[in-house]
């Protein structure tokens, strides 16, 4: 099958020669919910923004073989304007691209109710909770109808039970419960928590220590299961196991 992306011997060295990350070459397929998994300082970040074009590589490359897609992009901190409203931050995007204001408003609007956000379109930031400041966030990521969402450890900084109850909404979101005539997503997601990962994806990257290579590339057994049970299921203690096992063979591994 055509991958969505391909990144080839990908390697970033920061002109204040930090070798961040690399060389690395892995395939996205259409539609996967893949993980990006290894320790704070890694590279995890530096691969998501390659990807995005928010970053040039110095050397390698991205290939996107059926053509660059939409991409959304959610950062760890929320990043809302503070002045604005829930509704007004999730279309300042479209804003600035100059969508027609009733689209834009419209697209918002959907987005914040497949969030969960309905009724707080007009609430302000310093109205709302981590959690839901991270709902608008996504909203505001997924109005511009991205086929490709890039994750950087959105939830890390919300309290254990926020994070699950996002991790569960996250999910719903990527196998497009809410129904509507949207194409499947395909995610790359960062996280340093073995649990978020095996939780979440399809598939998992390990990464070693920096400069960040991948050591394991594991296929998640996710599907089929029911979402509260999954984490107590025999199942997903071997998959966390599998991950943990390589993350530790990296740490070893460096010289
Ligand atoms: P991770 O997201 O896995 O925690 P990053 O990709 O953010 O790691 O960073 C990898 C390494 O590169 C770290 O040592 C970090 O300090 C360094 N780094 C990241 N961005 C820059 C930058 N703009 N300039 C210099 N060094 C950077
Ligand atoms: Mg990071």
């Amino acid at each position: 099958m055509i991958p969505l992306l391909s990144l080839s011997d990908v390697a970033k060295t920061f002109a204040s020669g930090t070798h961040a990350l690399g060389p690395v070459s892995f395939d996205v397929a259409e539609g996967e919910f893949l993980s990006l998994v290894g320790p704070s300082g890694c590279g995890k970040s530096t691969a998501l923004r390659v990807i995005a074009g928010l970053l040039s590589p110095d050397s390698g490359e991205v290939n996107w073989p059926g053509g660059k897609p939409e991409i959304g992009f959610v950062f760890q901190e929320p990043t809302l304007m503070p002045w604005l409203s829930a509704l007004e931050n999730a279309h300042l995007p479209l804003d600035l691209e100059g969508m027609p204001r009733a689209e834009a408003n419209k697209r918002a609007k959907d987005e914040l109710g497949r969030v969960g956000l309905i009724g707080f379109e007009n609430a302000y930031p310093r109205e709302l909770s981590g959690g839901m400041k991270m709902r608008v966030s996504i909203a505001r990521a997924l109005a511009a109808e991205p086929k490709l969402l890039l994750m950087d450890e959105p939830f890390a900084a919300l309290d254990e039970m926020t994070r699950q109850e996002l991790d569960d909404d996250l999910i719903r979101l990527w196998r497009n419960e809410s129904g509507g005539a949207r194409e499947k997503m395909t995610i790359v997601f960062v996280t340093h928590s073995v649990a978020e990962a095996t939780y979440l994806s399809t598939r998992a990257i390990v990464m070693s220590p920096r400069p960040g290579r991948i050591v394991a590339d594991i296929a998640l057994s996710r599907e089929p299961r029911s979402d509260i049970g999954y984490r107590f299921a025999p199942q997903f203690s071997a998959d966390a196991n599998k991950i943990t096992q390589a993350l530790w063979k990296a740490e070893r591994d460096v010289p």
